[in-house]
């Protein structure tokens, strides 16, 4: 097999640029000289674009789930009353986290494969006036739902005094997001899926409202304490050692972002997942989404009559490819895509013919690049507008 040849198309950690692969190899630097802080300053501008929102967003050295963590140990006081909406399993980690932290918290949970509706939300928050906090995720990776944050954030509001605290690590940087004009009180990311960088780094935005919420809290942790991060950033630097290495990547990745244009990187993204789509309702694989409830940045598919494990088997075996599989109850019964972050319409298409071959090695009756040529008119319709 050929060497060093990697096709990663798991929703993430996904492929690193080459231009950001140079600039983490840069000779390492002090935390706390001069270098760093102009890093520091040139990094919160795209941050705060990729964010949509005027506040400075922090940085915290440590994988998604640390500022999952970070967002409950910051916004929940002793004794307060949460809900977490669950379209699946990263909805499922906020309750856990809760749970860890014997907080009183109630789910709200969602079908799997379907997205969560703000009205029934609103509903069930007019009943319960005593939530001050609700938990969502914006794009559900275990299912390839995208959720619509904006509309639960003004339904939450309208009805509530909560704080709305979302998940984004697996679509931000890869769609549109206006955490402000929202009104998304905490919105958290991560490095390694549509920011393209390796994992351990985590960004945190926060609104005002939910700095008042969180200093008035007695309890907010050591590491995790976020008016360290915010008071230290205002400085053009950070509480604790950072991940440096990740942070000359970000430079980068945000240098790129930029020259691309993020509406372009935001129209990118949907281009490859209409692209997946189509190939796969042309040969007719059943999708796990409906269209309105599918994310940019992953796609789940849920084969009806095809062992979905052995499939990936193939593709990893024959081309190195992985996909992945489902987690929970979903394992062996979906697979899914990934295509963000580093990913482009010619990835989407390699990715897609791969898949034919498999298909047939595993003796599902498919007409050869009947897919392919879906995804390509998607592709030549897509460019025309
Ligand atoms: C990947 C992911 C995370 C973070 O997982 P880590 O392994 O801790 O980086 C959190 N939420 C969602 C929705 C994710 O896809």
């Amino acid at each position: 097999m050929l060497q060093d040849y990697q096709l990663l198309r798991i929703p993430g950690p996904t492929p690193i640029p080459p231009s950001v692969e140079r600039a983490m190899a840069q000779p390492m630097i002090g935390h706390r000289g001069s270098e760093t802080s102009k890093m520091i300053q040139n990094i919160k501008p795209g941050l705060k674009k990729a964010f949509g929102t005027e506040q400075d967003v922090l940085m915290i050295t440590g994988s998604g789930t640390s500022g999952l963590e970070a967002a409950i140990v910051n916004v929940v006081k002793p004794g307060d009353k949460v809900l977490v909406v669950a379209t699946g399993v990263f909805g499922q980690r906020f309750t856990k986290i809760c749970q860890a932290y014997q907080i009183d918290v109630e789910e709200f949970a969602v079908e799997w494969g379907t997205s969560l509706n703000p009205t029934a939300v609103k509903n069930y928050l007019k009943e319960h006036q005593d939530i001050t906090a609700v938990f969502s995720t914006y794009c559900e990776t275990s299912t390839g739902v995208i959720n619509p944050v904006g509309e639960l954030a003004k339904a939450v509001h309208e009805v509530s005094e909560a704080l709305v605290i979302v998940d984004g690590v697996s679509c931000m940087g890869g769609i549109e997001t206006k955490m402000d004009e929202w009104g998304i009180d905490v919105l958290v990311t991560g490095s390694q899926k549509a920011f393209m960088l390796p994992a351990g780094l985590n960004f945190i935005g926060v609104s005002d409202r939910a700095w008042k919420v969180i200093e008035d809290n007695p309890k907010k942790g050591f590491y995790l304490d976020l008016t360290k991060y915010r008071d230290n950033l205002e400085k053009d630097t950070t509480p604790f050692t950072p991940a440096l290495s990740l942070l000359f990547g970000l430079e980068q990745v945000l240098k790129n972002l930029e020259a691309e244009g993020f509406e372009e990187v935001y129209k990118r993204h949907a281009l490859m997942r209409d692209m997946t789509r189509a190939a796969f309702k042309a040969l007719d694989i059943p999708l796990f989404t409906t269209d309105n409830d599918a994310s940019p940045t992953v796609t789940a598919v849920k084969p009806a009559d095809f062992d979905a494990e052995a499939f990936r088997k193939v593709l990893k075996t024959d081309f190195n490819l992985s996909v992945a599989g489902g987690q929970q109850h979903l394992k062996g019964q979906i697979f899914r895509v990934g295509h963000m972050g580093y990913c482009a319409p010619t990835d989407v298409l390699q990715t897609l013919a791969a898949i034919e071959i498999a298909l047939v090695k595993i003796g599902k009756e498919i007409e050869l690049g009947k897919g392919l040529a879906a995804a390509q008119k998607v592709y030549l319709e897509g460019a025309n507008n």
